[in-house]
């Protein structure tokens, strides 16, 4: 994984001072592993944190994390880039490429491009269970 616990526990705790912090360090600590398991970079812990609580006043649940962390995936937007052209015509998920013997791949637009990011950050989900905070 590409962001330590350590530095998502110390962003989180920045929040310290809300009155909806949680300060069971079990809990802080699973929710933690959980946005480690799907951030790509700090800079999306960051965005994940913004997005958490510019929205919410209430303690960020386990079970948000994943939703979180897919719609803070790129800067800027809370949503995933527009699809160009070539992937629109596939629905924006996806292109055909018709050199891999017409192989069904992600684009190689900014949308493509955030959706890679997710799959990846979901086969690290997959492998989290190797990794001890
Ligand atoms: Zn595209």
């Amino acid at each position: 994984m590409s962001v330590t616990l350590k530095t998502i526990m110390g962003k989180m705790r920045v929040l310290s001072g809300q009155s909806f912090f949680v300060r069971d360090e079990v809990l802080l600590n699973a929710l933690g592993r959980k946005i480690a398991a799907y951030a790509t970079d700090a800079a999306h812990v960051e965005r994940m944190i913004d997005a958490w609580v510019s929205r919410t006043t209430e303690m960020l649940r386990i079970a948000d994390v994943a939703s979180l962390a897919a719609e803070s995936v790129q800067g800027g937007a809370s949503t995933l880039p527009e699809p160009c052209s070539a992937c629109a015509q596939y629905g924006g998920s996806f292109v055909i490429r018709e050199m891999d013997g017409g192989s069904a791949g992600r684009c190689d637009c900014m949308r493509g491009l955030a959706l890679r990011t997710m799959d990846s950050a979901r086969a690290r989900n997959g492998l989290k269970h190797s990794e001890v905070a």
